[in-house]
């Protein structure tokens, strides 16, 4: 993703949301959204009105950031998502949950978004017992995901596990930590998706 490591903070408090796009910190109270919840910036505390358009653009923005995807990517998904049947907003929200680069980051095999992409694209994950190199892979239900042997002792996979047993894992995945091993239980609906945005407003801006 192309972003700068030093300023992704900055990326949370422009959206006005924690988007936990670091490792450790982002558990601390040296999180910067924590410390001030405002966005960057010599305006960044003065009460702006934003119009229609600003906010479907702004959570839309924020959406693609917190799966850390880049706009074409992002929006061909959208595009699936909108001819499949049902609430559109949810039918992408589920899509983007079932990412294997996100379900790698759930199941606490990559310590931020960003290096679970890393761990997928260089090779260090399976999925059924094969090696799946594309992070936009979307896995099915009775899928098992797993790293490879040598992987899973890296710092980083064991950090990853840690913080991940202090968030609530969702219920369609089920977790063995031990093993850094998850298994896709079933589809993903609205009430198990913990992502601070307001898909509405997401579709309204790819629908004007
Ligand atoms: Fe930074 Fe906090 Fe956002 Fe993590 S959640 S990236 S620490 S502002």
């Amino acid at each position: 993703m192309a972003i700068n490591s030093n300023s992704v903070c900055k990326i949370c408090r422009r959206e006005n949301a924690k988007l936990f796009l670091k490792s450790e910190r982002c558990y601390t109270d040296k999180c910067s959204f924590e410390r001030r919840p405002y966005p960057p910036g010599q305006h960044g505390q003065a009460r702006l009105k934003f119009s229609e358009f600003a906010l479907q653009l702004r959570e839309k923005q924020k959406l693609r950031r917190y799966y850390g995807l880049e706009e074409k990517g992002f929006h061909r998904l959208f595009t699936v998502a909108d001819r499949m049947t049902g609430n559109t907003g949810e039918a992408f929200l589920g899509l983007l949950e079932l990412r294997l680069d996100n379900v790698m980051f759930l199941m606490g095999a990559g310590c931020s978004r960003r290096h679970a992409r890393q761990m997928v694209t260089h090779g260090h994950v399976l999925v059924n017992g094969k090696k799946v190199s594309a992070p936009s892979y979307v896995v099915k239900i009775g899928d098992k995901i797993t790293v490879t042997e040598k992987s899973k002792s890296a710092v980083p996979v064991q950090l990853g596990l840690t913080n991940a047993k202090r968030r609530e894992i969702p219920a369609w995945l089920e977790v063995d930590f031990d093993k850094a091993i998850a298994t896709i239980k079933a589809l993903p609906v609205r009430t198990d998706i913990s992502t601070p945005v307001e898909e509405r407003l997401v579709v309204e801006f790819y629908s004007r």
